[in-house]
């Protein structure tokens, strides 16, 4: 993990606006099970699924950008109502040049969370960069925050609820569900 002053990591989350999230080893554990007919299924976690809800509510949207491309993935944003997803996305720069296009939201407000060297071009150019723990070293090495939990095992939680503690929101939250 990079040397990040702590203080310069706060500064960081509390701009964010947009949370891209690549899918494989990141929202899943990189697993990929094909049955008999050749059709993928991946498993999601249901606390990273409710982290991203309560991001939405407090005002932070998030996006999905994955080189490949299955039904699954369809299914899971529709379930979590996350809208800018893009599939069969072989340059993920390319995508998040789309996002820019259709949100009103700058680079330094965005954090992309990515777990292999494909990620990289996006990681360096956000104004966040987030992984998981079990990322491959040359990912690890290069971002702004390693969760230490790994991918579809609750790193989205974990990044969902930094940014809303960061940002002030998750006193609030967690009120609602104590009253
Ligand atoms: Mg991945």
């Amino acid at each position: 993990m990079k040397a990040v002053a702590s203080e310069e990591l706060i500064q960081k989350l509390k701009k964010i606006k947009l949370l891209i999230f690549d899918v494989d080893g990141v929202l899943t554990d990189g697993r990929i099970i094909y049955n008999d007919e050749g059709q993928e299924t991946k498993v999601f976690d249901v606390r990273d699924g409710h982290g991203i809800k309560l991001l939405m509510r407090a005002g932070i949207e998030s996006a999905i950008i994955t080189a490949r491309e299955s039904k699954v993935v369809e299914h899971r944003a529709a379930n979590l109502g996350i809208e800018l997803v893009f599939q069969g996305a072989k340059n993920k720069v390319a995508a998040l040049d789309e996002i820019l296009q259709k949100r009103p939201v700058r680079l330094d407000e965005i954090a992309y969370m990515g777990d292999d060297i494909i990620d990289l071009p996006v990681l360096k150019r956000v104004g966040l960069a987030l992984t998981v723990a079990d990322a491959v070293d040359e990912v690890r090495d290069r971002v702004d925050f390693v969760t230490s939990r790994p991918g579809g095992r609750g790193a989205a939680r974990e990044v969902a609820e930094l940014l809303l503690k960061t940002q002030g929101k998750w006193d609030e939250i967690l009120q609602n569900y104590l009253s």
